[in-house]
Parts: structure tokens; C-alpha cells; sequence
């Protein structure tokens, strides 16, 4: 709004991080006019497109963010991409300030041997396509009968879980119906899950390992042969105790053996290579002075995230400060790397908003009546854009598409989103 008393403020990325930010710099700037974009239709980031479908109670964080967009300063944006149609020194003629909220969104890549090869997928392809992002094919790729999970962090435990559900477990999700008739349709008969760290060290929460632990399907075990470490002989903190006992109750003798695939949990391995002709056969692991190769049909890595655009350099230095250069900032995964759920993206939004407000207040972002905001953006980007209620009209239609058992049905074509949105379709 020309001539508003606040400060313009565009914020790139509709994620948690970018709507904690918003909320933050309300409080201490409520004039400020906000205007959150984002490259999707949809907002909410990984929220919507990361979180497992069948943690529905995770996703219902969204409804906290509802009334940020309702307040009236604060814009959402969608269908608006940063370096594809407004450019970074665009946006920031027409704003006071800038933040980038962008995540990391591209696999961190397994730099071994045999990486290339068909049949190693990076767990964002799989989590993408389980939750019907329009980035990704509406399937999945063949995993065949044999699975090696690298990484056993949370989005590894989560794959695990999906790795070793039934049909009938997603009851009330919104699962992308498609990918897991796919897999279903000829699941893993064997699932290994590789892990750098021992059990105890390992970055998966424990309360991940117990709902699998109380999930009647599958069956766990360790290896018989070496690269079975559960913890070093080292004192324990809690978190690592309630790690340990979880994997204990895994692959507890009196856990019956339920339907489901037959899983390996190998720790303190090091994968060493891929191997294969055509596509991946094995992996190759460093087990201390063994070395043990696991058969595998197709590998899933969960090794991490990293930038995969035009910001890529200039988010390659994670930094515990949002201030990149005046008027231009950080947030969330985008500052501090790919690590943390989604709370911790509020602490990180409140301190990155007391930079912005402290900048405001001293002067060092002088404020410009003639900023336009978002009014200033391209007349053909505005008309393009899809706002919060075009957004509410697409998710109503999700709700209303969803199949017998399912509370949506996600459409993941992006243009169809848009015109569902605009009312076009
Ligand atoms: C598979 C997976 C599962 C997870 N599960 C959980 C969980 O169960 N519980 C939990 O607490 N945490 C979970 N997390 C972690 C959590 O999702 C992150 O902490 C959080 O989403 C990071 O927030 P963010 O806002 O920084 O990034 P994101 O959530 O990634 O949001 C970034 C937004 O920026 C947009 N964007 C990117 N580039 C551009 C551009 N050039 N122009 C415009 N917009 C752009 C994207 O479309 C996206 O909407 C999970 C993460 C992953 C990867």
C-alpha cells in the first residue's frame, strides 16, 4: 500500500518458516504490510509436501497459520517464483525488506561410486511423490524386492514406515493414492536401513522408532554378521537412552512377527559404493575392518537437503545470523541449514524478525513511501498470482475430490492447481 505508515516486507516462501516470520514481525511491526510469496499454488512448504501423509496431527499445524492470512496485511502470493518471474533486485526496489524463506529442497546427493546409477533415489523424489507435489511424476519408480534405506533420520524412519505400511494404514490421510497403489501394487520383501552412527547416535527420534515398534507389521532384526554396534560404551544423555531402548523394542524376541517386509537395521556402516551393471545390485558397506554388501533392488538416500536454484550460493554458508546484506535476509532452512522440524523454525523466525524490526527502529532500513509492495510486481505477475482465498477455493476442491477413505485428493498439476484457484478450470 503506498503511503502505508509500516514497512513493505516480502517474504519468499510460504513454509513454516516464512508464516513463524510473519507472525513474529507482526507483533512488534503490526502496520508492517507483508507479502509472502511462493513458486506453488499452495502455501505451507514442506508442511503440505514433506510431512508423511499419515501424520495428519503434524499437518494440522497449518490451521495456526490460518488467521495470520486473514489479518489483512499479510498477502499470500502463490504461483510466484522468485528468479523465474521476479527477480531478487526487482523484489527489493519494490520492498523495504527482503527475506528469503526458500528451504532446501533438492536430495543432498550420495557422492559414491555408483550413485548415478537407475535405482538410487533421493528420499525428497519419494516424499514429493507420496505427497503429490507437482514437481514430481505422480508415481513412483519400481523399488523391487529388495530396499536399502540410507540414513536413519526422521524422513528415513518416516520412508520406513511407508516402506512397510498396508493400504488400510492410511485411512483418513491424503496420501497420493497413485505412488502408493504403486508400490503396493509390489512391495519390498526386504528392507535395510543403513546408518553411519550407531543406534544410540543415530538422528531419528525414538518416539519414531516406537510407532513403529506398535505398528503390527513387519518384522525386525540385526545383522548376525559385523555392523550390529547399538551404542559406543560412552555415558548416555536421554535422548540417546530412549533411542536405544526404542531399537531394543524393535527387535525384541517377543515382538511377534507380523505381515510386512523383513527388516534390516545395520548400524555403524559406512557405505562405501554402489554396485551394478545396468542398474544398482548391491551396495557396498565399510563395517570397522569388514566389509559386508547388501543386495539391493533399489537404494533410497536420506542423507540431507541443499539449495537447488539460483539462491544456491547464496544460501551455501549456513549462518546463525539472518542478515545477509541491508534490507535482504534469511530464515528457516534457507539460514540454518537442513536440520530441525518444524518448531524450530519459530525460534529461528522470532530472532530473524528482532533483526528486522531492530534495523527498522535504528534507521539502518530506512523506510520508503514510494515502495509499492507488492502493487509495484508486474501487472501480468499480480493476475497470475493465486491469494489466500483463490487457495482456500483449490484446497475446498481437494477436500471435495477425496476418495472413499482419504480427507483429499491433492492435485499435483501445477497449472490445474492455478486454475482451480482462478476459477478457470
Ligand atoms: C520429507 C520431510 C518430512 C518432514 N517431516 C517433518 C515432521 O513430521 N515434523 C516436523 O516437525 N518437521 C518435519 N520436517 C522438517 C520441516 O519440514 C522443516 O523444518 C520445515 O519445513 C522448514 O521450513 P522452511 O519454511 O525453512 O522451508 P520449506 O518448508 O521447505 O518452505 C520453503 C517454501 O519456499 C518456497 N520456495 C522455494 N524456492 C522458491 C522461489 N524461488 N520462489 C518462491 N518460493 C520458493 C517453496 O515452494 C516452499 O513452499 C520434514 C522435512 C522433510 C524434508
Amino acid at each position: 500500500m503506498p503511503g502505508s505508515p509500516g514497512p513493505q516486507i516480502a517474504i519468499v516462501g510460504s513454509g513454516p518458516s516464512g508464516c513463524y516470520l510473519a507472525q513474529a514481525l507482526l507483533r512488534s511491526l503490526p502496520h508492517a504490510e507483508i507479502t509472502i510469496i511462493d513458486r506453488l499454488a499452495s502455501p505451507f512448504g514442506l508442511i503440505r509436501y514433506g510431512v508423511a501423509a499419515d501424520h495428519q496431527h503434524t499437518k494440522a499445524i497449518t490451521r495456526q497459520f490460518e488467521r495470520l492470512f486473514q489479518a489483512g496485511n499479510v498477502r499470500f502470493a502463490g504461483n510466484v517464483e522468485l528468479g523465474r518471474d521476479v527477480g531478487l533486485d526487482e523484489l527489493r526496489a519494490h520492498f523495504d525488506a527482503v527475506v528469503l524463506a526458500t528451504g532446501l529442497s533438492a536430495d543432498r546427493a550420495l557422492a559414491l561410486p555408483g550413485g548415478e546409477l537407475p535405482g538410487v533415489i533421493g528420499a525428497g523424489t519419494v516424499t514429493r511423490a507420496l505427497n503429490a507435489h507437482p514437481d514430481e511424476p505422480t508415481t513412483l519408480p519400481d523399488l523391487g524386492s529388495d530396499v536399502v534405506l540410507i540414513g536413519a533420520g526422521n524422513v528415513a524412519l518416516d520412508l520406513l514406515r511407508f516402506l512397510v505400511k498396508a493400504e488400510s494404514d492410511y485411512d483418513a490421510s491424503d496420501i497420493a493414492d497413485p505412488a502408493l497403489e504403486r508400490y503396493l501394487g509390489s512391495p519390498a520383501a526386504r528392507v535395510t536401513v543403513a546408518s553411519r552412527s550407531d543406534a544410540a547416535h543415530a538422528k531419528g527420534d525414538a518416539q519414531m522408532l516406537r510407532e513403529l515398534a506398535a505398528l503390527p507389521r513387519a518384522v525386525y532384526r540385526l545383522p548376525d554378521d559385523p555392523g550390529s554396534a547399538l551404542a559406543d560404551d560412552g555415558a548416555l544423555d536421554r535422548a540417546q537412552a530412549g533411542r536405544l531402548a526404542a531399537v531394543e523394542e524393535l527387535v525384541a524376541s517377543e515382538r511377534p512377527a507380523h505381515p510386512g517386509p523383513a527388516v534390516t537395521l545395520r548400524f555403524g556402516v559406512i557405505p562405501v559404493r554402489i554396485l551394478g551393471e545396468e542398474r544398482v545390485e548391491a551396495v557396498e558397506f565399510a563395517a570397522g575392518d569388514d566389509v559386508v554388501v547388501v543386495p539391493a533392488t533399489s537404494v533410497i538416500t536420506a542423507v540431507g537437503f541443499a539449495a537447488s536454484d539460483p539462491l544456491a550460493e547464496l544460501l551455501a554458508d549456513h549462518s546463525e545470523v539472518g542478515g545477509i546484506e541491508p534490507g535482504l535476509y534469511r530464515t528457516g532452512w534457507a539460514k540454518r541449514g537442513p536440520s530441525g522440524g518444524i518448531p524450530e523454525n519459530r525460534a529461528c523466525a522470532k530472532s530473524v524478525a528482532e533483526e528486522i524490526v531492530a534495523d527498522v527502529t535504528s534507521g539502518a532500513l530506512p523506510g520508503s513511501e514510494t515502495r509499492l509492495g507488492f502493487d509495484g510486481l508486474p501487472a501480468d505477475v499480480r493476475a497470475a498470482s493465486v491469494d489466500y482465498a483463490q487457495w482456500l477455493r483449490l484446497e475446498q476442491h481437494e477436500r471435495e475430490l477425496a476418495p472413499s477413505g482419504r480427507i483429499r485428493r491433492k492435485i499435483s498439476d501445477h497449472d490445474r492447481m492455478v486454475a482451480i484457484a482462478h476459477d478457470r478450470a
